[in-house]
């Protein structure tokens, strides 16, 4: 006879989005860490493919959690953006930071770890069942009757697959190399400049970019290189990722038989997406990111802000249905940013004509010169003692 544990809050996943949101609980209220179970199939510190680009909107989310971040990260300065043999930048102090995941993923688990929470690692959720009281959830070890289940388990999400969610969310394509590189001589490491390079949008039929960003693994530096390709225009041929990195690669001086290539999907966002279904939420890459740039960490982290307040306002009224956690999620400044970003995405990644791109890219060049971002001494991020004052879950 199965022994079921019973749980009120089970996180499948312990990426930013699965901590994140049983931070912003335990942040409501210290006993909640006793009613959440988090489950992964990995052991942190664990290996995930990302580039470890965090923006100020990931940062604020830390500091309204009273964090500050604690693994070594890279501070990017400038951003420069590169079409042929025309560039623009953003600065800032910093514009973003860059972070190893397996330091950060494992610095904020065991964070959410010393407030309390129960942590399985190295076991895959294999079968969840929802009822009307709970869900039940089995993994390789365990077996759990949730009263709720946080689908925290990423692009590939297992929990969206076995629960046949049925929508018509889709996934941009990424794969990257590390390559050791000497931080004295190398001017990105030097004077902190990430590189998105949207030349193979026309010479590779890319609907994304290459990027270049300087970071450190296990404190020796590296630099991470990539291609992103969104997708966003799917009726149209998909582009060869491995020629274009290695294209990109070689006129950098590097070969890319030289380096292991990994590669990783990034599932989109969509506002007519499913978010919930009864007793059961979706939040990070498991919901969707954005289609522009790729950057998942940020929204990861806030899935984890909306996440909190839907699972407690479900306890508080007793009813478990999730029917309004789409439109919480919607209502966030920090979404409607995403979708803001998703029709960008569409419509950038359309242009495919040479003179038309380098139009487009005259403008945009023309309006950062009226943003705070042309200023190298801009700080973008909230200070944690100014932003514990704003917290939205004081
Ligand atoms: C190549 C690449 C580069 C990227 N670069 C950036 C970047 O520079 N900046 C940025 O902001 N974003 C970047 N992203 C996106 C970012 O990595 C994701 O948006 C982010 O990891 C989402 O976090 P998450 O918590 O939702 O999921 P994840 O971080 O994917 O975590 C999911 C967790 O679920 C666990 N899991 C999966 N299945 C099961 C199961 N059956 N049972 C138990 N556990 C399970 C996994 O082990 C994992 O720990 C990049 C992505 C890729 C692929």
């Amino acid at each position: 006879m199965v022994e079921f544990e019973q749980v009120d809050v089970l996180i499948v996943g312990t990426g930013p989005s699965g901590t994140s949101t049983a931070l912003h609980l335990i942040q409501q209220d210290p006993a909640w860490a006793g009613r959440i179970v988090m489950v992964d199939k990995a052991v942190h510190p664990r290996d995930k493919l990302c580039g470890g680009g965090i923006t100020h909107m990931g940062l604020n989310t830390l500091a309204r959690l009273g964090l500050e971040l604690e693994p070594q990260s890279f501070d990017v300065r400038e951003v420069r953006l590169l079409y042929e043999d025309v560039s623009y930048s953003f600065f800032g102090n910093p514009v973003f930071r860059i972070i190893r995941r397996a330091e950060f993923d494992h610095w904020l688990l065991q964070t959410a770890v010393a407030r309390g929470v129960t942590v399985y690692q190295g076991e895959a959720v294999t079968d969840i069942i929802p009822h009307d009281d709970y869900v039940q959830v089995v993994t390789e070890n365990h077996a759990f009757q949730a009263r709720v289940v946080v689908a925290a388990d990423g692009s590939r999400s297992f929990v969206r697959r076995r629960l046949k969610w049925d929508d018509d969310s889709r996934v941009a394509r990424l794969i990257e190399v590390l390559t050791p590189e000497d931080a004295r001589t190398q001017p990105e490491f030097r004077d902190g400049v990430a590189i998105f390079d949207f030349t193979p949008m026309t010479t590779h039929q890319l609907q994304g970019y290459y990027w270049d960003f300087p970071s450190f693994v296990q404190g020796k530096p590296y630099m991470n290189r990539g291609v992103f390709d969104s997708r966003a225009r799917p009726e149209r041929p998909k582009a060869d990722l491995p020629q274009t990195l290695r294209d990109e690669m070689a006129e950098r001086n590097r070969n890319l038989d030289d380096f292991e290539i990994k590669g990783h999907p990034i599932r989109w966002w969509s506002k007519d997406g499913r978010f919930a279904i009864p007793r059961v939420i979706l939040v990070g890459d498991a919901a969707g990111a954005d289609p522009l740039m790729g950057e998942g960490i940020a929204f990861a982290l806030g899935y984890g802000t909306v996440g909190a307040q839907a699972i407690a306002d479900a306890f508080r009224r007793a009813d478990f249905s999730f029917a309004t956690y789409r439109e919480m999620v919607l209502a966030d400044p920090l979404f409607k940013q995403l979708e803001i970003r998703t029709k960008l995405a569409r419509f950038a990644y359309m242009l495919r004509y040479p003179w038309l791109f380098r139009l487009g890219w005259q403008a945009a060049r023309l309006v950062i010169r009226f943003t705070r971002w042309r200023d190298p001494n801009y700080v973008p991020v909230i200070p944690p003692s100014a932003s514990l004052s704003v917290a939205r879950n004081p």
